[in-house]
């Protein structure tokens, strides 16, 4: 899906901007992607270089969008930024290409989703800072090479494997965003608490932290719900049973897991006895596309547990038919 934050229009409105950490320091969790971004951007900055292209992958909402602006801030240069899905043309990246000023950073999201004619512009610009232009038509087509300032490409994805190798290979520095861990996330809702100007005790923190889903995008959107019944319903602290109640009206379990990911659950327990099945079977049963099961809803089910991706198909887990509460079948293999 378009990541609603590069809208530049419904910038006032995004709700995720208020909370996004604006330094390397203020950035939670990644350790090992923070360390190596802090010695490139210094590396960069001491020679007075444009930095290399920069590839974040991983599940969506943790935190690629804010890396990328905080790669910018941190280089003290310009930041630019679009998405695969929006360049339609060859020319509309040309024109954001030729437009950079030296050592800027250009972000792309999605970029796994650009057009495969946009892609192989990419090619020489990100290696030989160059365009490739085709100017006229038929006989009298000649190719002209323009040469672009020095620049940093970063780009995200939510699944490295979907990139062609020639783009990954362009990359100098990949970099994988892992989910975050309970204790990671308590410091994000504390920290976001902060920010909103809530209440919080720290118990109240650590559910809604538990409750995450591993993700910070979620954490800060729990976080508002929480605050709406801390508000009408109680007080306005934030405890854990308040915590608690908010987030069971919202059908948020004990692990985090939402109503979607319980129905696509329960949907290889009740209907695929436990799997295999194929991944397109269950994204039909779903009504949701294949690539919002796969990039939004797996990973996570993955990561705990839940459910294993196997060369037949997905299967259930022991873990997951004991968080379903129900008995697999006798003659299930798992
Ligand atoms: P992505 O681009 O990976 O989908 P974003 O960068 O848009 O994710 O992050 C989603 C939200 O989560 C933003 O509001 C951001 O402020 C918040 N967020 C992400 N990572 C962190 C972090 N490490 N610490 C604090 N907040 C974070």
């Amino acid at each position: 899906s378009a990541n609603p934050d590069l809208a530049p229009d419904r910038q006032p409105e995004d709700p995720d901007a208020a909370l996004r950490p604006k330094t390397l320091r203020e950035f939670v969790g990644q350790e090992a992607a923070r360390e190596n971004l802090r010695v490139f951007i210094e590396a960069a900055r001491s020679r007075a270089e444009a930095m290399d292209h920069v590839l974040f992958f991983g599940p969506p909402g943790l935190g690629k969008t804010t890396l990328a602006q905080i790669v910018a801030k941190e280089l003290g240069v310009g930041f630019r930024a679009t998405s695969g899905p929006v360049i339609a043309k060859a020319g509309d990246l040309a024109a954001l290409l030729t437009n950079l000023e030296p050592h800027d950073v250009l972000f792309i999201d999605e970029i796994h989703r650009l057009n495969p004619v946009v892609e192989e512009i990419l090619y020489p610009a990100m290696e030989d800072r160059a365009l490739d232009i085709i100017i006229g038509e038929g006989p009298s087509a000649r190719s002209v090479r323009i040469d672009l300032p020095p620049f940093t490409l970063v780009g995200a994805t939510t699944r490295q494997g979907l990139l062609t190798t020639p783009l990954r290979d362009r990359f100098g520095i990949p970099v994988r965003l892992n989910f975050y861990t309970v204790d990671e996330l308590e410091l994000v809702v504390r920290r976001g608490a902060g920010l909103l100007g809530l209440d919080m005790d720290p118990a109240g923190a650590r559910e809604i932290a538990r409750r995450s889903r591993g993700t910070p995008r979620v954490a800060g959107r729990l976080m508002r719900r929480v605050r709406d019944f801390a508000h009408v319903d109680g007080d306005g602290l934030v405890t854990a049973p308040v915590a608690d109640a908010a987030l069971t009206k919202l059908e948020i379990d004990g692990l985090g897991l939402d109503a979607m990911d319980r129905r696509y659950l329960t949907m290889i327990a009740d209907i695929y006895k436990g799997g295999p099945v194929g991944v397109e079977t269950l994204a039909a049963g779903l009504s949701e596309p294949r690539d919002t099961v796969e990039e939004v809803i797996e990973p996570y089910l993955i990561q705990l547990g839940l459910v294993a991706r196997t060369a037949r198909g997905r299967c259930l887990n022991d873990a997951g038919w004991t968080h379903l509460g129900i008995a697999p079948p006798a003659d299930s293999p798992n």
